[in-house]
């Protein structure tokens, strides 16, 4: 267990506040650089294919399930606002 990110945290209690995040945000934070790499083209995958109606491969709700599966319980609608950039994360930009 990496402690470094909490630790950072609770040292800096300003710069955590002003950097709200949703779930997705905060674990692409969390996560090594190859695995939180995957996850973002993962995610613009879904942005990209979601309205094309021909590619359901690549879903929220398949995101969902993935994370779920390798111990990151997010549900698909925190996961659709990430894609919609309507969370926490672009209003802090
Ligand atoms: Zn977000």
């Amino acid at each position: 267990m990496d402690n470094s990110s909490l630790i950072n945290d609770l040292l800096n209690p300003t710069k955590q506040l002003t950097q709200q995040k949703c779930k997705v945000g905060r674990m692409l934070d969390m996560l090594p650089d190859d695995t939180s790499d995957a996850m973002k083209k993962a995610i613009e995958l879904i942005r990209t294919t979601q309205y094309q109606g021909k590619n359901k491969t690549y879903s929220s709700v398949w995101l969902s399930k993935v994370l779920r599966k390798n111990g990151y319980p997010i549900s698909p609608s925190t996961i659709q606002r990430h894609v919609n950039k309507e969370c926490s994360c672009e209003q802090s930009d």
